[in-house]
């Protein structure tokens, strides 16, 4: 029962693995982090609690891990002492090579430029999973493939994912 994250994990590669197989992957997958990774926002608890991530959460983390592929967070969360508390007490602060976490009034376009500076991945070579409308809407606009999660990120979310991905590096060519 929990150990359920390696079966999860597993499944996850096996849906990297045959998305690689005919089209190319995203250099690096973003996350929101409250609805996205964890069930709350992270601004109404206590530094004291320890979170918990939606089931599939870390089992898909750890298979982009393994395959290489860079994760990174974007989150408007205004509390990020308490984002960062919560990521080092579930042990994947260090997986992140961006951690872009401060509350703007642009709907993340600020928050993916500083990725996009700071990792050197164009646009359109990342893939992004939200829980928020306007964030996903505005972020796709600058080329990014945006995925709308309705209850977490899960294994469903993140196949529709890589389908889009695909689709979207396959049609598009080079827009700019
Ligand atoms: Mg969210």
């Amino acid at each position: 029962m929990g150990e359920s994250w390696e079966r999860v994990k597993e499944e996850a590669m096996e849906i990297i693995a045959s998305a690689s197989s005919s089209s190319s992957l995203p250099r690096l997958v973003v996350f929101d982090l409250d609805y996205t990774l964890w069930p709350f926002y992270c601004e109404c608890r206590s530094k004291r609690e320890m979170p918990k991530l939606y089931p599939h959460a870390k089992g898909i983390l750890l298979a982009l891990q393994d395959k290489g592929i860079d994760v990174a967070i974007a989150s408007r969360s205004p509390t990020a002492d308490i984002a960062i508390t919560f990521l080092h007490k579930l042990h994947i602060k260090s997986m992140f090579v961006a951690q872009e976490i401060y509350s703007s009034w642009t709907h993340k376009t600020e928050h993916f430029q500083r990725i996009n500076r700071l990792t050197g991945v164009p646009f359109n070579s990342m893939l992004f999973f939200d829980d928020e409308d306007r964030n996903i809407e505005a972020v796709s606009k600058m080329g990014v493939t945006s995925i709308l999660v309705d209850n977490g990120v899960d294994l469903r979310a993140f196949r529709e994912g890589l389908a889009k991905f695909s689709q979207n590096s396959g049609s598009s060519g080079r827009n700019k």
